[in-house]
């Protein structure tokens, strides 16, 4: 426990030292005037907040007539600077000054002794003020601590969030996230007048894929055939997620018809022009995607669940109309 003793009397100085040193409390810093507690306290300047440098301190005696500065003044500067605010301090005074410490208690002294030094009352005094400190510090670890905890807790809740949104396979957002989102873009086109679009992909002939080249090799290709698509787009509101197994969803919001149809058969030739062998296939000797289009007008939005079917129905007639195809789904 660091102590520091400020006072113009070498007399009271020795004294407190020597009451002190008895009692183990070996640690003691000493000044003999305001500004040689303030460079103790790593204080450039009475007035000046600079952080300090100096020891860190428990307790401080302070001397109520000091030769430069008034003990209660200093009481009011040590505590208006905020890594020395919690220090104790107690003030020392003669009894004849007592009516004087009104202002050191209002500037935040904790407690006082008087001249001429008494040991027992010294001690007492000094050790209830270290008890405290002790126990402030101790709290103020644990609010420390407590913080720290919650901003690592608040790191994690981010982070898992993030992973229950994302398809392990793909790295693309997953069909909680489709959900999410596009019940949340659902009802703001509704709100707000607004086109909204949907895409619904599949890939050709997907089990004879994995039939043939493996399971590995499908799942490496989904990958591929995800960042591919993922890569199309460019607005921050657009979203595409797994749907299913080899299916995407593709989320436009704000796109009407002919947007949503570009960046449909966009899609559609990228993969193709990706030349994944799939020799299986009945349509091609490369993979393909069948792709099912819906655009909802301003004010034409009925549900999300209309939409979904709609965009399935599409996808459905691509299929049928010879895989490889954009289908364009028609609102009743
Ligand atoms: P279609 O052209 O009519 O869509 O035929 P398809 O074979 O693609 O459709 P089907 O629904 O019969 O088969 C889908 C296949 O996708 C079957 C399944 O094994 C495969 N699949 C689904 N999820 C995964 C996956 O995570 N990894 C791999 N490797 N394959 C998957
Ligand atoms: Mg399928
Ligand atoms: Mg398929």
């Amino acid at each position: 426990m660091n102590i520091l003793i400020v006072d113009d009397s070498p007399s009271i100085r020795s004294t407190i030292k020597y009451i002190l040193n008895q009692a183990g409390y070996t640690n003691l810093l000493f000044a003999d005037s305001a500004q040689k507690s303030f460079q103790n306290l790593g204080l450039a300047d009475f007035n000046k907040n600079v952080p300090s440098t100096g020891q860190k301190l428990d307790l401080i005696l302070l001397d109520i007539v000091l030769p430069d500065l008034d003990g209660r003044e200093v009481c009011r500067i040590i505590k208006s600077v905020e890594h020395l605010r919690d220090i104790p301090v107690i003030m020392v005074t003669a009894l004849t000054e007592i009516e004087h410490l009104e202002a050191a208690f209002t500037a935040g002294a904790m407690d006082y002794i008087t001249k001429p030094i008494n040991s027992i009352e010294l001690l007492v005094r000094v050790r209830s003020a270290l008890k405290l400190k002790q126990e402030m510090d101790q709290n103020k670890l644990r609010e420390q601590n407590l913080l720290e905890l919650t901003k690592q807790l608040e790191k994690a809740v981010e982070k898992l969030n993030l992973l229950s949104s994302i398809d392990g396979l793909t790295g693309i957002a997953n069909r909680r996230r489709f959900d999410e989102y596009f019940n949340s873009e659902c009802k703001r086109a509704q709100r707000n007048f607004t086109f909204l679009s949907l895409i619904m992909i599949d890939i050709d002939y997907f089990k004879a894929f994995n039939d043939t080249y493996g399971h590995q090799a499908g799942d490496e290709c989904l990958k591929t055939v995800a960042t591919a698509l993922n890569n199309i787009l460019k607005r921050p509101g657009d979203l595409i997620c797994r749907y299913g197994g080899e299916e995407f969803a593709v989320i436009l919001p704000d796109v009407h018809q002919e947007g949503a149809l570009a960046v449909a058969e966009n899609m559609r030739t990228h993969i193709e022009s990706l030349c994944i062998e799939h020799k299986h296939s009945k349509v091609c000797t490369y993979l393909t995607i069948s792709i099912g289009v819906v655009c909802a007008p301003p004010g034409q939005l009925s549900s999300a669940k209309d939409l979904i079917i709609s965009a399935d129905t599409a996808l459905y007639r691509s299929k049928h109309e010879g895989r490889n195809k954009v289908r364009l789904a028609l609102l009743t």
